[in-house]
């Protein structure tokens, strides 16, 4: 009997844990302060946002919101994102993807100061990932770690099959599962016969953005399988529901999979929250506190 992997349960614990910690810091006098920028008015990101900021606010973090039309100069932005960094009240600075097109995503995110970049998408926070050293890792693949710690003691030698290679999942939920010695196989769009490699996976991580790709049929029994995908789709009479990457009515011979929703994208709300109190540490002097790039 599969295992349905509860990431709204696991992020519960999380997030209990940095209200705990929030705590702690208030003593101190330091609330963390986490600074969300969203460019235009595309309703999935206005969730996310939302979302963030809603649970934000509920473990005891200060929320800074700034909302900018979507015809926002790329140099008004890096003018924002300067400020803030400046900023002693901001501990985090998240900027929604995606920007409008004329905003180049890496120039933007390369001017967050790494100590605040509460999402782990800054090169030199990348880079500290990729070499095995404590970082701010990426919320989503952090989240992908700890559902799959849930299940698996011991990843030594289990072969992983990453579906995505973007920047901010795939590429950097590798270099995770490369830390704790899985022999990791990175496949995309171009990848020929992903049945097959994936066929031969101990651990499948679906990062593709398409529906319900991964079918029962590619799944070998006792595979654990965590679905990043989030996809909005039609049902028969026409009512609109969210769907992973994966088809979870046809994974019952896997080990365990995660639902979508309540699998990934609680924990990467948790793990965005858990990175914004290690920042205040950190930049606090508080703590010598990082959050590790592997457990
Ligand atoms: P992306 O579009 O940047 O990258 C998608 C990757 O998947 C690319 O590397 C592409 O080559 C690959 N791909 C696409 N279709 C494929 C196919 N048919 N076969 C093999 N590879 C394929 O997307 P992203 O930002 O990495 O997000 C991926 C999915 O995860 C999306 O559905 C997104 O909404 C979701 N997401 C969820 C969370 C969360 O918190 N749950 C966070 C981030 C992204």
């Amino acid at each position: 009997m599969v295992k349905i992997i509860d990431g709204e349960a696991l992020a519960q614990e999380i997030l209990a844990n940095v209200a705990d910690g929030i705590r702690d810091l208030a003593s101190a006098g330091i609330v963390p302060g986490l600074a969300t920028i969203l460019v235009g008015t595309d309703p999935a990101s206005d969730t996310y946002v939302k979302r963030k900021v809603t649970r934000a606010m509920a473990v005891g973090i200060r929320s800074f919101e700034y909302r900018l039309p979507a015809s926002t100069e790329q140099s008004v932005l890096l003018a924002l994102i300067d400020r803030l960094n400046t900023d002693s009240a901001v501990h985090g600075i998240l900027v929604q993807l995606p920007l409008p097109p004329q905003i180049v995503a890496n120039r933007v995110l390369g001017a967050i100061a790494p100590s605040k970049d509460v999402d782990g998408f800054h090169p030199v926070n990348i880079g500290r990932l990729s070499i095995g050293s404590k970082t701010m890792t990426p919320c989503t693949p952090l989240g992908c770690m700890i559902l799959l710690d849930s299940v698996i003691s011991n990843y030594r030698g289990l072969h992983a099959v990453v579906i995505g290679k973007s920047n901010i999942v795939g590429k950097p939920t590798a270099l995770l599962l490369l830390e704790r010695e899985c022999t990791v196989t990175v496949t995309h769009i171009e990848t020929r016969d992903l049945p097959s490699i994936v066929r031969t996976a101990d651990i499948i991580v679906a990062a593709a953005g398409s529906p319900e790709l991964v079918r029962g049929s590619w799944v070998s029994p006792g595979a654990v399988v965590i679905d990043v995908g989030i996809n909005r789709v039609m049902d028969e009479a026409g009512r609109s529901r969210l769907v992973g990457d994966v088809a979870l009515s046809e994974m019952n011979h896997a080990r365990a999979v995660t639902p979508v929703p309540g699998g990934v994208g609680p924990m990467t709300i948790a793990c965005l929250l858990s990175n914004t109190l290690a920042s205040a540490r950190m930049i606090s002097n508080c703590s010598k506190h990082w959050v590790r790039s592997s457990a």
